[in-house]
């Protein structure tokens, strides 16, 4: 279990140092913020929907490399899907994250956020972004504010 540790650490240090998506979505008409205090994470997820179909989604964010890492690869894979799809991806991450339990076959990459089971105080930390990015989904549509915030 060491070596797939590992591997799963180097997912988590890649996303965290390149965030892929990591932008403001011009063009998104959903929004999604969420925070958590215990670890002073923060993500806000732009997603662009067309009809039942998050057409594009990126998201900004602040906070340790598991939440930073867990919305980059949460953008990945929720991008093209359909909402319905996205919560049942979701599902299966978020159960992933409390279990530690990895269906190789279905979850690819998402695989790498298993290892967070063996933290429990980190479990809001990788769940934040994929929340975020439900909410906004599901949320009402909104306009983008595209202005200068401090990071
Ligand atoms: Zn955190």
């Amino acid at each position: 279990m060491n070596d797939l540790t590992d591997l799963y650490q180097s997912v988590i240090l890649d996303h965290n140092r390149r965030p892929r998506n990591y932008s403001v979505l011009p063009t998104a008409n959903r929004v999604g913020s969420g925070n958590n205090p215990l670890c002073g994470d923060e993500v806000t997820v732009y997603v662009k929907l067309e009809g039942d179909k998050i057409a594009d989604i990126s998201f900004q964010g602040s906070g340790c490399a598991i939440s930073q890492a867990s919305a980059s690869l949460m953008t990945l894979n929720l991008k093209g899907k359909t909402i319905a799809e996205a919560e049942a991806i979701a599902g299966g991450v978020m159960n992933l994250i409390k279990t530690g339990q990895v269906d190789e076959n279905e979850l690819s990459d998402l695989s790498a956020l298993a290892g967070v089971h063996q933290f429990p105080a980190r479990i809001k930390c990788a769940t934040l972004s994929w929340h975020a990015a439900l909410n906004a989904a599901k949320g009402e549509a909104q306009p983008v504010t595209t202005e200068k915030g401090s990071d």
